[in-house]
């Protein structure tokens, strides 16, 4: 199948104006302008007047909450969070959550998004996901506090090990965060991903009462949570939030971290020269009144920074484009439309430890494709992508159509 546009966004190349995206199987089998890929037997694929790019990639979100969507008002994060303990422990949670982790996937798919990076508390997701067609790294969660399992690392690798994986199904692991999760269990986290070679992302630096803890200024949390980490055995390491991010992830591979919000001087060539992936959500950050997020000082160090939706519960929709578009408009001096574009795809990639498999079209990767149309004048098809954040025309997930 050949798939023809009136401009091809490789991501890992500059703009293709008249391209075309040669797919055999799953793959693709050449880039180029139309008159470059090589003709045969394959069909012209008539997909209209498009901007083909890579499927977009969604490094962090908790499909599960896509049911409480509307359901909370903006708001700090510490009176969000409980509001939203309160929401989910209502009779029948198991299955309206089910059924949320099914709206968000094709939710996802509907806005161009190929594949998501999933957190779910009880891992309940990865059997709802497994037959819907989009690619999905599934992160089983470990949280000391929680009243159901994985509470510990043995009940964190039983759950793993129950995730049937498949070409479109990775497992991935995920210790909830620095002042919920103790040390030895995150670091027994780490270790189990590093094992299993599979990806590992937490949650890390989100509000500044969390980082004010870590340092050992344990009243910055509020009482009630102070009483469970207490009842858990969790105490205040009593560092800085990312010289203990070195304690915990010691010799490890790197992995994604979710928000950084809250850095200190030097924090950020910290995190380049430890290879880590940030993972900034803009309008979830905003949702929760943040300081601004000091993305373009990691950008400055050489971080990788993804963007991710977070949950539906603090945003309006899980759309990439949606939040490229409020980075450019509502946001001072965004970084150029191309850096965006990479941030939802190949970097996002890169969150997931699948930037050899997806994230830009390049030879030999998965078709993993969004099409969006192209009005007839567009001569910056990247400007026109993150200024108006369309819907996209076709969807392919491993060579396969979907919408
Ligand atoms: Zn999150």
């Amino acid at each position: 199948m050949i798939l023809r546009a009136a401009w091809v966004l490789p991501i890992s190349g500059p703009p293709i104006r008249d391209g075309a995206v040669k797919v055999i199987g799953d793959r693709i089998t050449e880039v180029g302008t139309l008159d470059q890929v090589t003709p045969d037997e394959e069909t012209i694929a008539d997909v209209g007047r498009v901007i083909l790019t890579p499927g977009l990639v969604n490094p962090h979100t908790h499909l599960e909450l896509t049911c409480y969507a509307g359901r909370l008002e903006p708001a700090p994060f510490w009176s969000w969070i409980w509001q939203l303990v309160k929401l989910r422990a209502a009779p029948g949670q198991v299955q309206r959550e089910q059924e949320g982790v099914r709206e968000g996937a094709w939710q996802s798919l509907r806005a161009g998004v190929t594949c998501v990076g999933d957190i779910s508390r009880r891992n309940l997701h990865w059997h709802v996901l497994k037959p819907i067609p989009i690619r999905k790294v599934c992160f089983v969660e470990l949280l000391t506090l929680a009243d159901d399992p994985p509470r510990n690392p043995a009940e964190l690798e039983t759950e793993a090990a129950c995730v049937q994986e498949d070409p479109l199904l990775t497992v991935g692991l995920t210790p909830h965060a620095p002042y919920t999760v103790p040390l030895r269990q995150i670091q027994a986290t780490i270790a189990l991903a590093t094992k299993r070679q599979r990806p590992w992302c937490t949650h890390w630096a989100e509000t500044r009462e969390e980082c004010e803890f870590l340092r050992g200024h344990t009243d910055a949390l509020d009482s009630f949570l102070r009483s469970l980490l207490a009842a858990s055995g969790i105490r205040s390491p009593r560092m800085a939030p990312f010289a203990y991010l070195a304690k915990c992830v010691g010799g490890a591979p790197p992995g994604a971290l979710a928000h950084c919000n809250y850095l200190e001087p030097g924090d950020a060539e910290r995190l380049a020269a430890a290879g880590h992936v940030v993972m900034y959500c803009p309008r979830s950050h905003r949702f929760f009144g943040h300081e601004p997020h000091p993305y373009r000082t990691l950008l400055q160090a050489g971080v990788t920074v993804a963007l991710g939706t977070d949950s539906a519960a603090s945003n309006e929709n899980l759309s990439l484009l949606e939040e490229l578009r409020y980075l450019r408009r509502e946001t001072p001096e965004p970084p150029p439309d191309q850096t965006l574009l990479r941030m939802v795809t190949l970097d996002a990639a890169r969150a997931l430890g699948l930037q050899q498999h997806i994230g830009s079209l390049e030879v030999g990767k998965q078709a993993d494709l969004a099409a969006f149309p192209c009005p007839r004048d567009t001569a910056d098809p990247a400007a026109l992508l993150v200024e108006t954040a369309p819907l996209p025309s076709g969807v392919w997930v491993a060579g396969r159509r979907l919408l």
